[in-house]
């Protein structure tokens, strides 16, 4: 099995510039990477300069990691009820995908928001017509994947049923799924044994269809089964355990599938190693 098939990597802070990440992944030993184009929690972005834009390329060329993801910002509500937020919101997400594509990255990971008291069919009708809106707008050559969530409060995702629904009717070659470890076990899906893990799968391959699935967020729960909180732990350490993670990184199905840790980084991310080698380890121990 060649290393480039785990696709392996991490989120990494971007401060400084945004080509400063590529430094950061590499010395953690990855070889995909997740950003934030912008600060998450606000509205306002600096638009890129070119100086910018190039200093992202040649790092990114020197550094060998040819997988980037991006993360969008918090505060986008594209379920929002209130019509100004969601505008607000609309224009924001165009521009996260605009800044991937100025920067050739091509998956931009997204939450599907909430739909704050209205409901959940009428949250998703409120998503839907928001991405028309956007497809209308944005660059064509970003992958926009949603992710599934934890299940807290008001907040569309946490059912792999919902998941299927918000992805009916969107374009297969826009829209994917980024499956979280953490947000799945928080929303009540086990995965601990082998047996458990088989069954989850079967599941989302009956609703959003395996090729649907297109990144990994590998975070072990602090917090138990079904609890509803996002609360990120080291692989192994959780409540979901080596084993969980043993059959997923054992799954060639998903090789080639970036898979990104979003744990905690420890003193100047000595954990992401860690983290890292673990799952090398869980994998190669499963083929
Ligand atoms: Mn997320
Ligand atoms: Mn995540
Ligand atoms: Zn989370």
């Amino acid at each position: 099995m060649s290393e480039g098939a785990l696709l392996l990597g991490a989120h990494m802070s971007v401060a400084g510039g945004l080509h400063l990440a590529f430094h950061r992944a590499v010395l953690a030993g990855c070889q995909a990477m997740q950003i934030f184009t912008r600060n998450a929690n606000r509205w306002e972005a600096k638009p890129l300069g070119d100086e910018e834009i190039a200093a992202f390329a040649s790092s990114r060329s020197a550094s060998g990691i040819t997988c980037v993801l991006a993360h969008d910002s918090y505060l986008i509500n594209l379920a929002s009820p209130d019509p100004e937020k969601w505008q607000r919101s609309i224009d924001a997400f165009v521009l996260e995908l605009e800044r991937c594509s100025a920067l050739s990255i091509p998956q931009l990971v997204m939450h599907p928001g909430a739909h704050m008291g209205q409901g959940e069919v009428a949250g998703i009708a409120r998503l839907h017509e928001a991405f028309r809106l956007v497809l209308d707008r944005a660059p064509q050559d970003v992958e926009i994947l949603i992710e599934n969530t934890a299940g807290q409060g008001s907040y569309l995702g946490a059912s792999f049923e919902q998941l299927a629904a918000i992805l009916e009717d969107l374009p297969p070659d826009r829209f994917g799924i980024c499956f979280d470890s953490c947000h799945a076990f928080a929303a009540g899906y086990d995965f601990r044994s082998e047996e458990q893990y088989a069954e989850l799968i079967s599941h989302i391959e009956a609703s959003v269809g395996l090729e649907r699935i297109r990144a990994f967020h590998l975070n072990d729960s602090l917090k138990d089964l079904g609890s509803g909180l996002d609360r990120h732990e080291h692989i192994g350490r959780g409540r979901i355990g080596g084993e969980g993670f043993a059959s997923l990184m054992g799954d060639r199905r998903f090789d080639g599938v970036p898979k990104i840790l979003e744990t905690p980084k420890g003193q100047d991310g000595e954990m992401d190693r860690v983290n890292l080698e673990l799952l090398r380890q869980l994998a190669a121990r499963a083929r």
